[in-house]
């Protein structure tokens, strides 16, 4: 089995509950894969804040639709 360390707390990422131990993309934190305590406690609330910063920005720029 191969072990694969979560690149944000370094820990050998466990298996997840329903057995999963691939870990979880720790995008946008880094490029690597993150364990699922990190992907809970950092990854999502970061995505979900750029998110709402990307809302935003989208807000101010009125008239102008920018889809990426
Ligand atoms: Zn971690």
């Amino acid at each position: 089995m191969k072990k694969t360390k979560c690149s944000i707390c370094k820990e050998i990422i466990l298996p997840d509950l329903d057995g999963w131990d691939g870990g979880h993309n720790a995008e946008p934190i880094n490029s690597g894969i993150c364990c699922g305590s990190c992907n809970t406690r950092v990854v999502t609330p970061t995505r979900i804040m750029l998110y709402v910063k990307n809302k935003e920005k989208r807000g101010t720029n009125n008239g102008q639709k920018k889809e990426s």
